[in-house]
């Protein structure tokens, strides 16, 4: 897995992909779900991460993945506990249809969250080079022309309350990255499509379909 992470975090490898859904009140309402004070929580499997990067093979065979743009957080700690270490950007690739139809029946997600290069995931920068955690805006770019745009001021639960939330739940670990949540604007991928990944100023990473 080749990632362009920083000096300090190379080597770093997650134990676990944590995922935030309904995180922004905008998009959790295009998807006709209620918004909540809290955010749900999913994982996908390390066989889902990939690089923001180069090509990747698009699932054609499941009907609709969707791509959702999210800032991603990787996690260290010390004493007093786990701490946001790098700020990234990732797709959130979702089966959109296998996924409703899932949630009709009841059922859980995993198989269209969790297939092999749902989770792609940019370089990482160190957190402390962000002026603002809670402002930090990112912009999606589908063709070279941009399809999402967020704001971390958006978030329902703010950026740098989820480590402590989680964390209710796990000991969360060193290298351990969490998606937190889309804005509104998620929509169809197809193949050749390029998407290009800039959070505040930075191109973070470009990718291709096959
Ligand atoms: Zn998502």
């Amino acid at each position: 897995m080749v990632f362009d992470f920083t000096e300090k975090e190379k080597g770093i490898q997650p134990r676990t992909i944590w995922c935030l859904g309904r995180n922004y009140a905008k998009h959790a309402k295009e998807l006709g779900n209620v918004v909540e004070p809290c955010p749900l929580v999913f994982q996908k499997g390390l066989n889902a991460l990939a690089p923001v990067n180069g090509i990747q093979r698009l699932f054609r065979d499941h009907g609709a993945v969707h791509y959702e743009t999210e800032i991603v957080i990787m996690l260290d700690r010390n004493n007093e506990g786990p701490f946001i270490a790098g700020i990234g950007l990732g797709l959130d690739l979702t089966l959109r249809d296998l996924q409703s139809e899932l949630k009709s029946a009841g059922k859980p997600w995993t198989l269209a969250k969790s297939f092999d290069g749902a989770a792609l995931v940019s370089r990482f920068i160190p957190s402390n080079e962000i002026p603002d955690l809670d402002q930090i805006r990112f912009t999606m770019m589908l063709n070279q022309v941009v399809s999402q745009r967020g704001d971390s001021s958006q978030m329902i639960l703010p950026l740098e309350k989820i480590p402590a939330y989680l964390e209710e739940y796990t000991d969360l670990q060193p290298g351990d990255i969490i998606f937190t949540g889309t804005p509104e604007g998620v929509g169809v991928l197809n193949p050749d499509d390029e998407v290009s990944l800039d959070l505040a100023g930075h191109h973070m990473g470009t990718v291709r379909f096959s």
